[in-house]
């Protein structure tokens, strides 16, 4: 199967501490990968790496199969889309002012939108159910719509993966649950390499494919969920006492805090 994101041994340091050391990921088309670990366990400087943002000093990130270091911004944005933790927006923008914001990429040489990427935005929103949010004001949004409408953004840089760092965290139980549904959907149906950090353990392993357990900027263990949420793990990694069994509807692990 062809990998859309490959990190190969990729070794990442800040100034003195090394945040990611030796880490391996592979993602293919239409599969959703988890990234779970404590704070500070080199989640976001993970996504960062695979996003071209943080250049790694060791090991490589593959995109399409092709090296990221050396391609310029742009031809990156194809590629890759990231959904962020933080998203302030100085000014009152309308939602399909920043869903267009995704067509940077794809802009023609004098960067005015044309037609096809107004389409292109219409169809991130419907993607998304977000389409009659389309002329109200981003700061207007509650927590859900918004995170709906910055994964329309993403989407609207028609790349093949998207990389989303905690979009869950604000969110009530009926949102989280939705936005799992939404980039489990969107990797299927639009076969996308999706990449999510959460700390929503039970969801991540209710929905992803796989998950990517961190500790200390290593992987600590990786696979199914079933294999990497285990009571050693989870107590190893998040340095807390837990008893895992299994959600009674859906089969899933699940994890309760002792
Ligand atoms: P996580 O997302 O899992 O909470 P991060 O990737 O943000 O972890 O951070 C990993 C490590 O790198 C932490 O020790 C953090 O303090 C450090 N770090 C993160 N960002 C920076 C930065 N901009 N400058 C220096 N150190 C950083
Ligand atoms: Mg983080």
């Amino acid at each position: 199967m062809e990998r859309v994101l490959k990190l190969e041994g990729v070794g990442f340091r800040y100034d003195r501490l090394w945040a990611l050391r030796g880490v391996d990921l592979e993602v293919c088309p239409g599969e959703l990968v988890g990234i779970l670990g404590p704070n500070g366990s080199g989640k976001s400087t993970l996504l960062k790496v695979a996003d071209g943002i943080c250049i790694p000093q060791k090991g490589k990130v593959l995109l399409g199969g092709r090296p990221l270091s050396g391609r310029g911004r742009r031809d990156v944005a194809r590629q890759v889309a990231m959904v962020a933790q933080e998203n302030h927006f100085r000014f009152s923008f309308s939602v399909m002012e920043v869903v267009l914001m995704g067509r940077f990429a794809h802009l023609g040489r004098f960067h005015f939108e044309r037609p096809g990427d107004v389409r292109v935005a219409w169809e991130a929103l419907e993607a998304t159910r977000s389409s009659e949010l389309a002329s109200r004001s981003i700061h207007e949004l509650s927590g859900g719509e918004k995170q709906r409408v910055l994964i329309a953004r993403a989407l609207a840089q028609e790349p093949r993966v998207v990389l989303l760092d905690e979009p869950t965290s604000f969110l009530d139980l009926r949102f989280k649950k939705e936005i799992f549904e939404l980039v489990s959907s969107l990797a299927r149906h639009k076969a996308l390499g999706v990449v999510v950090v959460s700390h929503d353990i039970d969801l991540s392993a209710n929905y992803c494919d796989r998950i990517l357990l961190l500790r200390e900027g290593r992987v600590f263990a990786e696979g199914p969920p079933a294999d990497v949420i285990t009571p050693g793990n989870v107590e190893a990694v998040y340095e807390c006492p837990v008893v895992v069994d299994s959600n009674p509807a859906t089969g899933a692990p699940r994890v309760s805090v002792l």
